[in-house]
């Protein structure tokens, strides 16, 4: 019987890895909602609504209605990539740029709603591996199994700083460590359903574990 499985959790936590292993081995869809707030984000950019003073909320909130987004499955990849008003987005949204700003857009009400909706409505059969902030405690607070990833903030941000090198992004170990607290700082006390684990989640810190490890025990978790 297929079920619902939502992963939240803080930063770079390796939600994302995790999930996507977990549904290309259950043969389910993953959802990453992250990419989603990232995308209204990118939005925001190009469209001068954010940048380094200042945010313009209003406008941002005005054009909700003319933001797009779509996931679109990419077999040579093996997952879907995000795609902001039938662009292909999912690398622009990667940026530390965007990274730095997401989050300030993500405890916009308003934008909130319209994803939640839309992750719902994703959900709405079984068979789904959604990752994010709010998913066990919003988008599907029914969910038969809830994560909560959680890792030193040292661990997430060297873990970020690697895979940010690997791409080439010309970037500091500090830099990314300034930005995991940040979002940690963000996430955890917006007024809109902020980061905290559902009373019904389980806890895995993964600050010692590798990823086979992470994947066998939540594995084990979907077989009980
Ligand atoms: O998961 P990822 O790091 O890509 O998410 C980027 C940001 O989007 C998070 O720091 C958070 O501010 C926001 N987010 C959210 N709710 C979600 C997913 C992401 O607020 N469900």
């Amino acid at each position: 019987k297929k079920i619902t499985i939502a992963i939240d959790g803080f930063s770079s936590t390796g939600k994302s890895t995790l999930a996507k292993q977990l549904a290309k081995h259950l043969g389910y869809v993953y959802v990453d909602t992250g990419a989603m707030y990232r995308a209204v984000t990118f939005f925001a950019m190009q469209n001068g609504y954010i940048n380094a003073d200042s945010f313009d909320k209003q406008s941002l909130i005005n054009s909700l209605p003319f933001i797009k987004l779509q996931f679109k499955f990419n077999p040579d990849l093996g997952f879907a990539e995000m795609y902001l008003n039938d662009v292909n987005v999912e690398t622009a949204i990667r940026t530390i740029e965007v990274s730095s700003f997401v989050s300030k857009v993500a405890e916009v009400s308003e934008v909130r709603s319209k994803l939640v909706e839309q992750q719902k409505e994703m959900g709405k059969d079984k068979g789904i591996v959604m990752d994010g902030r709010d998913i066990g405690t919003v988008v599907f607070p029914d969910a038969e199994l809830k994560i909560f990833m959680t890792a030193s903030a040292t661990t997430r941000a060297q873990r970020r700083f690697d895979e940010l090198q690997q791409k080439g992004d010309d970037v500091t170990y500090d830099a990314v460590l300034k930005n995991v607290e940040e979002r940690d700082y963000i996430d955890t006390h917006r007024v809109d359903s902020p980061l905290v684990k559902a009373e019904d989640a389980i806890e895995i810190d993964n600050s010692y574990l590798n990823r086979e490890e992470q994947f066998q025990i939540v594995l084990d978790l979907v077989n009980d």
